[in-house]
């Protein structure tokens, strides 16, 4: 399992946002403290970000843990914005370690990653998988789980779904194929913050002065933070916070 985090507010620097923390997404590439599966997250990582006058986000991701990476320190200490996802991964077995397997993946203003893992992928998803044209199966940016996912969700997206839909629905779709699945996703679109929890962990706690985090575990054991139960779909913006039920049985198209 991989860990992510999403933030909207004033403009960071992304050294102050992934860095500073004391727990934060950095040092959990190495030392996670809530991580229900797997131990570390070296399998790459990435960082999606939204400059002012741009609604399409720029990323920078490698194959390689997020430690031994020597630009990426140079780079956070300079890019600031006020909108940011990022993921450090810890690929699940069978699935490829390529720089196109990091979090986060990306289609024209939004951003996607996924924190979990499908028993029986890839023919498990036959069902989500048949719900998509068939180029769109051919094209996936990387031969695993969270790609299809990815595909999924953005395919809705185009038929004009807003995002907190199009997420609930892949969950739905996902679980109704494979119901052991863990499906935390997280998805930005640069003012809004949309997170699924299902298996596994999920924290969130406004920003100072302003803005909200949202990560899959506290980043720093200041006060503040809010555990999100499993089964939840939480919608952030930077003036406030949704948690509701996931609509696990709703019917989906
Ligand atoms: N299954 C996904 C992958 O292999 C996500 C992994 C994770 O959450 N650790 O990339």
């Amino acid at each position: 399992m991989c860990r992510h985090l999403a933030y909207l507010g004033p403009a960071v620097t992304l050294h102050e946002l992934l860095v500073e923390p004391e727990h934060g997404l950095y040092r959990q590439s190495w030392e996670p403290r809530r991580q229900r599966h797997g131990t570390v997250n070296a399998d790459g990582f990435g960082v999606g970000w939204y400059a002012p006058g741009d609604l399409v986000p720029a990323r920078y991701r490698r194959d390689r843990p997020i430690w031994g990476d020597p630009n990426l320190l140079d780079l956070a200490r300079v890019i600031r914005s006020g909108a940011v996802l990022a993921a450090v991964r810890s690929g699940t077995e069978g699935m490829g370690f390529a720089e196109a397997a990091a979090a986060p993946f990306a289609s024209g203003r939004w951003l996607f990653s996924h924190n979990g893992a499908v028993p029986g992928w890839p023919g498990s998803l036959h069902g989500l998988a048949a719900a998509l044209p068939p180029e769109t199966l051919t094209r996936l940016e990387a031969p695993t789980d969270s790609a299809l996912l990815w595909a999924h969700a953005r395919h809705r997206l185009a038929a004009g779904v807003p995002l907190p839909v199009a997420l609930s629905e892949t969950v739905a779709k996902a679980l109704a194929d494979a119901p052991g699945a863990r499906l935390n996703l997280l998805a930005t679109d640069g003012t809004t913050i949309v997170a699924t929890v299902r298996g596994d962990t999920l924290s969130w706690r406004r920003a100072t002065p302003a803005g909200v985090v949202v990560a899959s575990e506290p980043t720093d054991d200041g006060p503040g933070w809010h555990d999100v139960p499993d089964d939840s779909l939480l919608v952030a913006t930077a003036d406030g916070v949704t948690v509701t039920s996931l609509a696990l049985t709703a019917e989906v198209s």
